[in-house]
């Protein structure tokens, strides 16, 4: 009755979602720990439910418009997606297909092969250095039909430079997406947004889950070439976008003033808490994301996610190659970033951790 790549398939892991009550502290999935903008709540304070009657605009024009204005773009060079999660499943879908192959660092963000595997396209896991830099000339060598990048690099946080993207691009003349989910805690001087008029065969991918405190609504939004846009929109689901996501993601797109403080505030604590856990001992990762990747040296890093656990903190521990000996976690309140320095304080005792 399945398709054959249907029976084997390990589907996509998302982090644990507990019950939230005041107690919880949730650092395990790359939420951003502010609300959203105020502006989002003023919208919805004043919505007119009965607006929900109408079917969606279709093509999320005046949010296309928006974001194309932002980044200096017209808006048939943006296209809006239910979460980027649904735009990398189209991604997949127009540009791939059966006994193609795709090429992306190891590790990287899990969902590129979760998507893949449904429809038969091969995976080329491109193995990153010791420090988790990404080895550009080895994903080119595969020979692969497209190259997916997460920059800042998913689990890692690690930031790939402009320039290496552009010599890639100068090298390869595949597909290649560059999935921005967390540019924004690294600064936009970074995103490879600036070569989309040179180079026609890249897709940026932006989303409004982490730094807009969005991930409740499931907006996420490409940037690339005219054509290929025109090929997605061709291909994507109608009304795609329901019309409270549209109206509350252009409400904080709009405030980018909020936009700014909350990423300082993350990239701060950020900062903050890496120092914090190299006292501890741990060795930390430079992080240009809203998370940290960190490795115990004197305790076993499962130990610690069981502990914290009990605790009622949750951060996330992958039982993956080159993952499972660290810890990620992703950046809380100053308050809830406290809380767990205590709890790792406490647990490590006089010892390095
Ligand atoms: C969180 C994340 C996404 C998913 O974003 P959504 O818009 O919530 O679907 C995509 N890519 C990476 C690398 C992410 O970390």
């Amino acid at each position: 009755m399945y398709r054959k790549s249907i029976e084997t398939l390990s589907p996509y892991i998302p982090g644990f979602q507990p019950a939230m009550d005041g107690t919880v502290i949730k650092i395990n999935s790359n939420e951003n720990p502010y609300p959203p903008s105020p502006k989002v709540k003023e919208l919805l304070g004043g919505f007119d439910f009965r607006q929900l009657r109408y079917y969606p605009d279709a093509t999320s024009q005046p949010l296309r418009e928006l974001i194309g204005a932002q980044h200096g773009l017209s808006s048939k060079q943006v296209l809006c997606g239910n979460g980027s999660d649904e735009v990398i499943s189209l991604i997949f879908k127009v540009f791939f297909e059966e006994g193609d192959t795709i090429a992306t660092p190891y590790p990287t963000y899990t969902f590129y092969k979760s998507v893949a595997d449904i429809i038969n396209v091969g995976v080329a896991f491109v193995d990153t250095a010791e420090d988790f830099a990404i080895d550009l000339q080895g994903l080119v060598n595969t020979g692969a039909k497209g190259i997916f990048i997460a920059n800042p690099n998913a689990q890692t946080g690690r930031l790939l430079p402009l320039q290496r993207i552009e010599e890639l691009l100068n090298n390869y003349s595949g597909l290649v997406v560059i999935d921005e989910a967390y540019i924004d805690f690294a600064g936009q001087e970074s995103s490879a947004c600036h070569l989309l008029g040179t180079y026609s065969n890249l897709i940026v991918l932006r989303t409004f889950s982490k730094s807009y405190s969005l991930c409740g609504i499931r907006v996420g939004f490409c940037l690339a070439d005219e054509s290929l846009i025109q090929a997605m929109d061709k291909c994507r689901d109608s009304y795609n976008v329901n019309h409270l996501s549209q109206v509350i993601a252009a409400a904080a797109f709009r405030d980018r003033e909020y936009l700014e403080a909350t990423v300082k505030r993350v990239v701060d604590t950020r900062d903050m808490l890496a120092d914090e856990l190299r006292n501890l001992g741990f060795t930390v990762y430079p992080s240009e994301a809203n998370f940290l990747l960190c490795q115990p040296h004197g305790r076993s890093a499962s130990d610690i996610y069981d502990y914290l656990k009990a605790q009622q903190i949750y951060v996330r521990h992958f039982d993956s190659p080159r993952l499972s000996d660290k810890l990620r976690i992703a950046i809380g309140t100053e308050q809830e970033v406290e809380i767990l320095l205590r709890h790792l304080r406490e647990y490590a005792g006089s010892d390095p951790i």
